[in-house]
């Protein structure tokens, strides 16, 4: 089912609604601002004086009433950093399938490297191999992109993988990576 962008009022990306959840969301009155096109009606009840279905209309992105949180830490998982690195292994460049790509840790963890999205890249399975317990410069094995925390922004484009035209159209004018799905 299609999902609702979530912001707060500064027009931060919040996170991903549910239909429901956005349908509870305007019934609360919690909707201050709706951007994009509207969604097929949603029909409600029936109105026991009029005998109408009411609808509702849902906007692909809405701007809800709420706390707002100091600073979004994007969740780090395989399939959000595969994608942003274009399901690339940064090592020997080549593009795979996600089931063919290994989390590496740029520094390795046993060396203490942090399993931070500034010290992870998508690596494949060969060069992970091969790479072993170095960093890249002892390896040989250059980086070809530097390994990035996404913005706000990015990363819900990259936490979903269906977006809507008016979502996406939001969320690219602040992409600022060097990859190939920003551009
Ligand atoms: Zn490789």
């Amino acid at each position: 089912m299609q999902a609702i962008l979530r912001l707060d009022l500064a027009g931060q990306p919040r996170g991903w609604l549910t239909l429901q959840e956005t349908i509870s969301a305007y019934a609360r009155g919690d909707v201050i601002y709706g951007i994009g096109d509207p969604l097929p009606p949603v029909y409600g009840g029936i109105q026991r004086l009029t005998g109408h279905r009411s609808t509702l209309v849902v906007q692909p992105i809405i701007a809800t009433e709420g706390k707002i949180y100091d600073a979004f830490v994007p969740p780090l998982c395989n399939r959000t950093l595969f994608k942003r690195d274009d399901h690339r292994c940064l090592y020997c460049g080549n593009q795979t399938s996600r089931h063919q790509l290994t989390r590496d840790h740029v520094l390795p963890a046993s060396r203490g490297g942090t399993n931070k999205w500034e010290n992870v890249v998508a690596a494949c399975k060969r060069c992970n191999w091969q790479k072993d317990n170095k960093t890249p410069e002892e390896a040989g094995m250059p980086l070809l992109a530097v390994p990035f925390r996404p913005n706000p922004f990015e990363w819900h484009f990259l936490a979903k993988d269906r977006v809507l035209a008016d979502q996406m159209e939001y969320l690219s004018k602040r992409f600022k990576a060097d990859r190939d799905w920003a551009h």
